[in-house]
């Protein structure tokens, strides 16, 4: 089958963005042209609906698994909060965005400004993520923020967290937070943001049971990232087993959980692979759901599931924008000095040029940096047709 016959059998079935990935990936003979134009087509006509803000160079922390190296802020600057607001502002009025996720390097003041500023626009649907520790300070700003949700990371139980994250005492820290932003009975959704390595693969579901118990139900686990083997170790990587039997292990026990809804979420060729060759039942039955691969089950009132959202989609899923305005490829940061060839723009400019939604992301796949997710699909398709 040509690309041209897969666009045509997608108008007609109306496939997802995810259909089509997934046509690339298994249609054989598809020539690098063919697969450019085609990732090039999904991103356009299924652009990013969140924009990704990585507000703050610099962190207090040193976790094991973080992929921003130490010297990151002596390469990327800190925008003025004004700044950001333009530009925001541009995201909204002209990009057309109505979502924004803080990543949660270096939680401050301006974030939490940010967000009320953002809340400000009708419909916009705003959230960060943090570390009990970063929110401490900042705790009753933060019981009245609007935000319409609140990812706190936690990386197991407290000895396996601790070690993660090089900060003793800093698991109990977190859930004297979360215990707080129960208690205050505050509307946004707290949702626990968990990493698997090799440190805490084998304390993860007590986690959830501990943190289930005192009244979180919220669950998002992620195996670690690692940028081209060198950051952070490749040792922090759970093997296929290790990954496979967590998998298997959260399917045998998240019946007896109280109302949770738990999603493990697989973004690299490499832990699709792993799932596709050690769990070809899960793999084979996950069905298209939007930008994502999706195995569900529900039992007890408890929802379990495992997504694919492969990286070379991330353009049509976020728009990420440096700490320093830029707007980059996923990833990239791992680099600390990022390379033009992974920059798109100055937010800030592009927002200037262009007025209009549609247009904007019709010139943005065409751009050379949107190579990168070229490059991420050859991979992705090398790996799961070997
Ligand atoms: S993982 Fe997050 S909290 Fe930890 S050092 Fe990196 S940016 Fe900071």
């Amino acid at each position: 089958m040509s690309l041209k016959e897969i666009l045509e059998v997608n108008e007609i079935n109306r496939e997802s963005p995810i259909g089509l990935w997934k046509s690339l990936i298994e249609t054989p003979d598809l020539m690098r042209e063919e697969l450019s134009e085609g990732l090039r087509y999904i991103s356009a006509q299924y652009p990013p609906d969140a924009a990704e803000i990585v507000m703050n160079a610099a962190c207090q922390f040193d976790c094991h698994h973080c992929i921003y190296p130490k010297d990151y802020p002596k390469f990327n600057k800190n925008l003025e909060l004004r700044v950001w607001k333009e530009i925001f502002k541009g995201l909204y009025e002209r990009l057309g965005f109505r979502t924004f996720v803080f990543g949660g390097r270096g939680l401050n003041k301006d974030t939490l400004e940010a967000v009320e500023y953002l809340k400000g626009f009708d419909d916009t649907k705003v959230g960060f993520i943090a570390d009990g520790p970063q929110m401490e300070r900042f705790l009753s700003q933060i019981l009245e923020s609007p935000a319409d949700w609140i990812d706190v990371s936690v990386d197991g139980m407290a000895e396996q967290h601790d070690t993660q994250r090089k900060s003793p005492g800093s698991f109990y820290r977190s859930v004297e937070v979360l215990e707080k932003l129960l208690g205050y009975g505050r509307t946004p959704m707290v949702a626990i943001l968990s990493t698997i390595t090799t440190i805490n693969q084998e304390s993860l579901l007590e986690m959830v049971e501990y943190l289930n118990k005192i009244g979180l139900s919220n669950f998002h686990i992620t195996p670690v990232g690692i940028l081209d083997n060198y950051r952070p170790s490749p040792n922090l990587r759970p093997s296929q087993d290790d990954f496979n039997n967590l998998i298997d292990e959260f399917k045998r026990e998240y019946q007896n959980l109280r109302d949770s809804f738990i999603m493990f979420h697989i973004a690299s060729g490499r832990y699709i692979r792993y799932l596709k060759d050690g769990k070809p039942e899960m793999y084979h039955t996950m069905k298209a759901d939007g930008k994502q691969l999706l195995w569900s089950e529900e039992l007890n009132n408890n929802e379990f599931h495992v997504s694919i959202t492969p990286s070379s989609l991330t353009a049509s899923r976020e728009f990420i924008i440096n700490s320093n305005g830029d707007v980059i490829t996923a990833e990239v940061v791992g680099m600390g000095k990022i390379p033009d060839q992974y920059i798109f723009g100055d937010a800030h400019q592009m927002m200037a040029t262009y007025k209009n939604r549609d247009r904007f992301f019709r010139h943005y796949v065409q751009l050379p940096v949107f190579d990168f997710y070229i490059g991420k699909l050859m991979q992705e398709r090398g790996i799961l047709r070997s």
